[in-house]
This record gives structure tokens, C-alpha cells and sequence, in this order.
């Protein structure tokens, strides 16, 4: 590591204890932030572990639905985001009132459905919804937990719902969105690495459109591809079909493989523009400032209710007051 960089390493592990501060790291962050993080994990186990935290103050590195997740589930705590913008394209492609308006028009014409959302969503659309999911416990929602008898309005992501209908059988209405990372995954690239690479094992995630988890050799969410790959015992080649940061993760649990990122249409390398938003630069400025923080909305509420029943297990049960005592 440059010392520049062990430098502001140094700072935030400092900070850190002066704050009393937990860091929680995405998989999709660089390697140097995961490297800090008390925690690292996909959204379902970042969600999971933001609950069991006892520190005051909780650093999200991630993007901002997800450090809302995080204040929601553990109110009581001071969530900081390194940089309020970083954002998600699965998000921005469902707002609140137009999912809030289709909700109504399919009441209207009398269809009995339940909506299920994917994490990666405001908290105004989670609190339109009956259940989240992550790429993690997706499955099991729609086969356990959604009554028999009732349609799935699946939003925002069409090729996670599209997966998990075929996968399930369940009647799903997809909302048109998708993640801008697994979206353009190349197939001519993908088809060319596998000529090169005959012997490798294909790995994807369920937001990949369906031209590339054809092509794969096993489909699942963040976590299970760790596991995935530490099924192999022998030293394996895998191409890998999602962020490009994830491979860290996998290198660092399973370091006996090789692993070589598919490449995007438009770039090389398909990491997410808004997890690259947080820089060590901004995780230690977030932590000097205190800011920017996560507060609470009026939709947390309702939000909170929902995330809890689906992704906890014993859900939270009494309402926890938002801003403490
Ligand atoms: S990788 Fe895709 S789904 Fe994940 S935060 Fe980035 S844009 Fe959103």
C-alpha cells in the first residue's frame, strides 16, 4: 500500500476508536476499504450485522439504500455514509409514486398480488411492499413466503425477478430495471474467455441478463458464489459475472483459484460507479465531520416493519423509538 494511503489507514483506525465506530463494507467496495472494515458481506448479511452492532456510531461503505437499511434496523445508532451520493441504478429506476400508482391500477383491475421487493430500492418503495429480498434469501421469500394463489409484482429488477420465476414457477409482473454493472456484461467477451479458458467454471449473479447466466455454469448471489467456489477443492480458473470488486473477497477466502472478471460492454473492468463514489479519503472525512449522516424519514417507519419480517429471523419484534431517548 502506498503511504499515503497507510497514512489515512492509520487516521481512520485512530477515528475509529475515538468514535467508538463499527465499519460495515460492501463486497463491491476496493480492496483497500474492505481491508479496514470490521465487517464485510453482501446486503443481506451487512443488513443482518448492522443489527448485532453495539458501538454508537456505524460507517456504512457502501451506497445509500444501504446505510438506510442499516439505520432502520438499528435505530439508536449514528449511521455515516462516506458519500451521500453514491447511489444505485436499480433504485432510480423505480420511484416511489410511479410504483405507487401501478399498485393502484392493478387493484383497480381486480388482481390479487403481493409485492416483493429487491433491497436495492428507497425506502419509500420498501415501504410500499410486502416483502425485500436480497440476492441472498430471494428464493426462499418467494417460495415460503408469498401465499399460494397470489401473483408477485417483482420490482426493480427485471432479470433477478425473471430468474426467480423461472426458478420458482411463481406468476411475476416485472418492473423494468436493472442494475447498470450486471447489465452490460459482454457475451461475445464471455464466449471468447471461455474458448481461452476452456477448463474455467463460469459464475454469475442473478441480476445478469438471461443471455449470460445461459452461459454460466452456477447462478447465485454474492454470498453463494463465495461458498460457490469453495466448494472446489483443486486449484480452479472462474470467470466471474458481477462486480468486479467481489473478486477480493473470493481471493482472499479461497486463494488457491484463479479469477478473471468478465468484461463489460463499455469498460473492462464492471465495477459500480457509486460504490467507487467512497474513497479511504471520504471514510475518514465522514468519520471527522460526522457527516454526511443517515436520519430518519417518515417512511422508515412502515419500511423498517418490512425488512424486518423478511430478511431477520426472529424479526425485530417491539417498534424500537427512531431517535432514541
Ligand atoms: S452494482 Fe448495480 S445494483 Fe449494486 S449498487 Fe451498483 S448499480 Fe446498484
Amino acid at each position: 500500500m502506498p503511504a499515503i494511503l497507510d497514512d489515512i489507514s492509520a487516521e481512520i483506525l485512530d477515528l475509529k476508536k475515538q468514535l467508538g465506530a463499527t465499519i460495515l463494507a460492501h463486497y463491491y467496495q476496493d480492496g483497500e476499504i474492505q481491508a479496514l472494515a470490521d465487517v464485510t458481506g453482501d446486503s443481506l448479511k451487512l443488513a443482518r450485522e448492522a443489527t448485532k452492532v453495539d458501538s454508537p456510531v456505524i460507517v456504512f461503505c457502501g451506497v445509500l439504500f444501504m446505510a438506510e437499511t442499516a439505520k432502520m434496523l438499528n435505530p439508536s445508532k449514528t449511521v455515516l455514509l462516506p458519500d451521500l451520493q453514491a447511489g444505485c441504478s436499480l433504485v432510480d429506476a423505480c420511484p416511489a409514486e410511479k410504483l405507487a400508482r401501478y399498485q393502484e391500477m392493478l387493484r383497480i383491475n381486480g388482481r390479487k398480488f403481493q409485492t416483493v421487493t429487491y433491497i436495492n430500492s428507497s425506502a419509500k418503495v420498501k415501504a410500499l411492499s410486502d416483502w425485500v429480498v436480497t440476492s441472498g434469501n430471494a428464493l426462499e421469500v418467494v417460495k415460503e413466503k408469498v401465499p399460494a394463489g397470489y401473483e408477485i409484482l417483482f420490482v426493480p429488477d427485471k432479470h433477478l425477478g425473471r430468474y426467480l420465476q423461472e426458478v420458482t414457477g411463481r406468476e411475476m409482473i416485472l418492473w423494468d430495471g436493472s442494475c447498470m454493472v450486471h447489465e452490460i456484461f459482454s457475451v461475445h467477451d464471455l464466449l471468447k474467455q471461455k474458448k481461452e479458458h476452456p477448463k474455467a467454471k463460469t459464475i454469475a449473479h442473478p441480476e445478469c441478463p438471461k443471455n449470460i447466466l445461459e452461459l454460466a455454469d452456477f447462478v447465485g448471489g454474492t454470498e453463494a458464489m463465495v461458498k460457490h467456489v469453495g466448494t472446489y477443492k483443486e486449484p480452479t480458473e472462474f470467470l466471474v459475472a458481477t462486480e468486479a470488486n467481489m473478486m477480493w473477497e473470493m481471493q482472499r477466502k479461497h486463494p488457491q483459484h484463479t479469477y478473471l472478471g468478465v468484461p463489460g460492454i463499455t469498460c473492462a473492468c464492471n465495477k459500480c460507479p457509486h460504490m467507487a463514489r467512497n474513497t479511504l479519503e471520504k471514510v475518514r472525512d465522514c468519520m471527522k465531520n460526522r457527516s454526511p449522516e443517515i436520519t430518519w424519514q417518515p417512511e422508515f417507519d412502515r419500511a423498517k416493519e418490512v425488512l424486518a419480517r423478511s430478511l431477520l429471523n426472529p424479526p425485530l419484534s417491539a417498534p424500537v423509538h427512531p431517535h432514541g431517548d
